[in-house]
């Protein structure tokens, strides 16, 4: 009856054409985990390590990157339908929350944020990509790994073990980014998803524009940008892989600034390394930079 009501709701919410209601699969003792972007996904693999009979499922296409403007389709909610908890970044990433929430009241949701107080803000807007400063995905890893403990018990103590051998991982990472990175170094970006960043790779960022995913900037924020390079005596410009910005170009042209593309870690493929690998490239882009 519940299954039935669930579908009949999702064809109510959605009007997408509708193959039909997929029989549901899931078996007593499988434990299923969605997340709902790539960053979260990474996170659960890690912690999932060496325990039988339990899935995990990214929501989003794991090319879509980050879900400011996303619209759940049908085949979320599908996954989202069998999911026994749901594991958000949270700090208004998933905006969608409350169409999960009503359409699963019962649906158990980790935010991996929930206690996260080292946050950037701007007129009042936290920005959510916490999870590029170091010490913030750790808490990330941390939360995640502690709620899984308490909800599936059976593997509370391997979920805590994996916790472990994850942060040290990133505790690594860590002490090795500090280890080169002693110069702080400044430069321009364009967009918001990097500016965490500079707590992880001890960077002094100037976001030119608040607006995330934004396709150039403005003639005057063109010129007023090339100024304030040229007065700050600024070498470097990040770009987000995600969002390239042909203004970049020109404003490198008329300034001595190079451009260095960076990865705020919103895709990537299986590998559970991968947080690791991203910031280890990240990295290499900062030690080319100029101080
Ligand atoms: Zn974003």
């Amino acid at each position: 009856m519940k299954k039935i009501i669930a579908c009949m709701i999702i064809m109510l919410f959605l009007i997408i054409t509708l193959t039909g209601c997929k029989q549901m699969e899931k078996t007593d003792s499988e434990f299923t985990i969605v997340t709902s972007f790539y960053p979260m996904y990474i996170i659960a693999k890690n912690l999932v390590q060496g325990i039988p009979n339990i899935e995990v499922n990214n929501m989003a296409d794991q090319s879509i990157g980050c879900l400011h403007d996303y619209t759940l389709k049908t085949s979320d909610l599908v996954k989202i339908e069998k999911a026994d908890v749901f594991i958000i970044n949270g700090l208004g990433i998933e905006n969608f929350t409350t169409t999960i929430t009503d359409n699963y009241p019962e649906m158990k949701i980790i935010n991996a944020s929930s206690n996260i107080t080292n946050l950037i803000k701007e007129n009042n807007i936290t920005n959510a990509h916490v999870w590029l400063d170091i010490e913030n995905y750790m808490k990330q890893i941390e939360n995640i790994a502690n709620k899984l403990a308490s909800i599936d018990e059976e593997n509370s103590s391997k979920y805590l073990e994996n916790s472990q051998i994850y942060q040290e991982k990133i505790k690594e990472l860590s002490k090795r980014i500090k280890e080169l990175t002693k110069q702080r170094k400044k430069c321009v970006s364009f967009s918001e998803s990097l500016e965490y960043l500079s707590n992880s790779m001890n960077l002094e960022i100037k976001t030119i524009t608040a607006e995330h995913e934004h396709n150039g900037i403005s003639a005057e924020k063109l010129s007023d940008t090339i100024e304030y390079i040229k007065n700050n005596n600024i070498k470097n410009i990040i770009l987000d892989e995600n969002t390239p910005d042909n203004n970049a170009q020109v404003i490198a042209s008329e300034t001595n600034a190079k451009i260095y593309i960076m990865k705020a870690g919103l895709s990537g493929n299986d590998d559970l390394n991968s947080y690791v690998d991203i910031m280890n490239e990240n990295l290499k882009q900062v030690e080319k930079m100029e101080e």
